[in-house]
């Protein structure tokens, strides 16, 4: 092979999931990436001898995927870690709701965002949707580390805002959409319990005249369902229809309530699910029926939700809960294997936010979101199955260096954007003044 022009990142010598169309598995590969994109994916026994490089990064001993896609979170919420312990939904949301009404700012949501940030790509996660106050504030942190952040205004009844400035102030965010790199603006409602018909109205205007995907929480535990049933007559999936809002440009998170007519209209309509394991089980909400889904044709990507209600923002513990209770709802073992189980969190979150054209996959022409994973430990030995060993063994602690648009952010273990001793201190003195 020709040696390649302008390579500025030349990762060599791992084993490449690549996660594209034919789910590609390269043993011993080469990543060449110029910018911000990955220019040509190989067989390392094609690099040619005299291929120049910016920077080498030596893969031996590492698998090599697509960074993950946290696709539903709360990233600032990293605050409240620990503060709303064994509380059901209900509970939880009014305590929730007492802190953040009192106690946030601009401010301390933005470090509350940092630490989040920080320990995502420590957890080889490159891109997250976000759903939180501040929101401008949090996109522009994102710009400036360099994090791909899915994230837009909430439209919401919460904290009784003024409604008109709220659609004003999204407005303005969508319309000036181009002046970010790495945020995907989109529009978002925290829930058909807290938004009223009009909003959504509104919510619907805003989708279709700015072309953006939107997100809501829908179904996430019974007595929601029973709540928004006994509210407006409605289940929160058929309420969500009657407001014309469940189409392809649409991600529902948690769905956990979903009787076979809902999953049905998901299937038919085009909608993505977001599954939330480990805060549905904390939070006591059930077991979303996510083989029945895929069965349905339904895409379903994953997310951590907010570290108040899950711990923590840790996409491979994420995948490893997704399997395993699914294999113990249905008492079937062949339900979620451990490649679907990467491809919801890699390329079907892609998919779902529409973003699958820059990232998801190792492909040439994508985004150069990339991390590796160290294979070099006893407990990822032998390599029989490698899809197996990532989602069963692995664990975020074996990220050894993770790209972002071709910049590096983590490597060997140490992340190059952030003071981590000086962003926890803040995050930690932030906590203790809650009440
Ligand atoms: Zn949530």
């Amino acid at each position: 092979m020709e040696p390649l022009k302008n390579i500025d990142v030349l990762i060599d010598g791992g084993m490449i999931l690549s996660m594209n169309k034919d789910r590609q598995v390269i043993d011993k590969g080469a990543i060449a990436i110029s910018g911000d994109s990955i220019v040509q994916v190989f067989s390392s026994d094609q690099l040619s001898k005299d291929q120049a490089a910016k920077k080498v990064i030596n893969a031996e001993g590492m698998v090599v995927i697509p960074g993950l896609i946290n696709a539903h979170s709360h990233l600032a919420m990293t605050l409240f870690r620990g503060l709303l312990e064994d509380l059901e939904l209900h509970r939880w949301l009014e305590k929730v709701w007492k802190y953040e009404l009192s106690s946030l700012n601009e401010e301390n949501v933005c470090v509350g965002s940092k630490l989040a940030l920080a320990e995502m790509i420590r957890g080889g996660v490159t891109c997250a949707h976000d759903m939180y106050w501040y929101y401008e504030a949090v996109m522009a942190l994102s710009e400036e580390i360099g994090f791909r952040l899915i994230s837009g205004p909430p439209i919401t009844g919460i904290g009784g805002l003024d409604f008109d400035s709220m659609v004003a102030q999204a407005r303005n965010v969508l319309e000036n959409a181009e002046k970010y790199h790495y945020v995907i603006p989109i529009i978002q409602a925290h829930s058909t319990y807290t938004t009223t018909p009009r909003m959504m109205d509104t919510v619907l205007e805003l989708k279709e005249e700015f072309g953006v995907a939107f997100t809501t929480h829908a179904s996430e535990n019974k007595s929601e369902v029973e709540d928004v049933t006994e509210r407006f007559g409605l289940t929160p999936i058929e309420l969500l229809q009657s407001y014309k809002l469940l189409d392809d440009k649409t991600i529902l998170a948690h769905c956990v309530q979903l009787n076979d007519e809902e999953i049905e209209m998901l299937s038919e309509s085009g909608t993505h699910v977001a599954h939330c394991p480990e805060s549905n089980l904390k939070l006591g909400a059930g077991i979303a029926r996510i083989g029945e889904m895929l069965e349905a044709g339904i895409n379903v990507c994953i997310g951590t939700d907010g570290p108040a209600s899950n711990n923590d923002l840790d996409l491979f513990g994420e995948m490893r809960t997704a399997a395993l209770v699914q294999k113990g709802l249905y008492n079937d073992p062949k339900i979620l294997k451990a490649i679907e189980v990467l491809e919801m969190a890699t390329i079907n979150g892609a998919k779902a936010y529409g973003i699958d054209h820059l990232t998801g996959s190792i492909e040439p022409g994508k985004k150069a979101d990339i991390v590796l994973v160290d294979f070099r430990k006893t407990h990822l030995t032998p390599r029989n199955d490698v899809y197996a060993n990532l989602v069963y063994s692995a664990t975020k602690a074996d990220v050894s260096t993770v790209l972002i648009d071709g910049r590096l952010q983590m490597e060997a273990g140490e992340l190059v954007a952030f003071d981590e001793d000086a962003l926890m201190a803040d995050v930690q003195s932030i906590s203790d003044k809650f009440e």
